[in-house]
């Protein structure tokens, strides 16, 4: 009796290590699917944006109301998007509380009227080529 047993080697099938791929099949990895717009999704438009700056344009010859606070603007002479810039100008009002404040002897409270934008005008200046656009005048 022959115990020697020859089992026979186990021959595995090259199996190819790289599946072929189809060229369609490359084409869908490479380029996913874009993905649907806003307008597409919504099934309407989209909404527009409501600007919340407020820029006041000066043209010529139109007057402009300038306010108390810098406002944003576009200079006429630079034609520069920009914020005004403040300058304080006292006004017969400012005088008047002065003298009032030294008839009263309150020497040392002379100077707050001069000091206080309240009681002064208010003068807009280009914040960028500095020109005098404008004065808000308080009643
Ligand atoms: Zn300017």
């Amino acid at each position: 009796m022959d115990s020697k047993s020859t089992t026979p080697p186990r021959i595995y099938p090259s199996a190819p290590l790289e599946q072929p791929v189809s060229p369609n099949e490359q084409q869908q990895s490479l380029l996913p699917p874009a993905p649907p717009t806003y307008a597409q999704a919504t099934g309407g438009a989209a909404p527009t944006t409501p600007s919340t700056s407020h820029v006041v344009v000066i043209t010529p010859g139109a007057p402009v109301l300038y306010g108390p606070v810098p406002v944003d603007i576009q200079c006429p002479y630079c034609h520069n998007y920009t914020r005004t810039r403040l300058r304080f100008r006292p006004t017969s009002r400012t005088h008047l509380i002065a003298l009032l404040l030294c008839l009263f002897q309150l020497y040392c409270c002379v100077c707050l009227p001069y000091c206080i934008g309240s009681c002064m005008n208010t003068a807009h200046y280009c914040g960028m080529c500095d020109r005098y656009l404008g004065t808000y005048v308080r009643d």
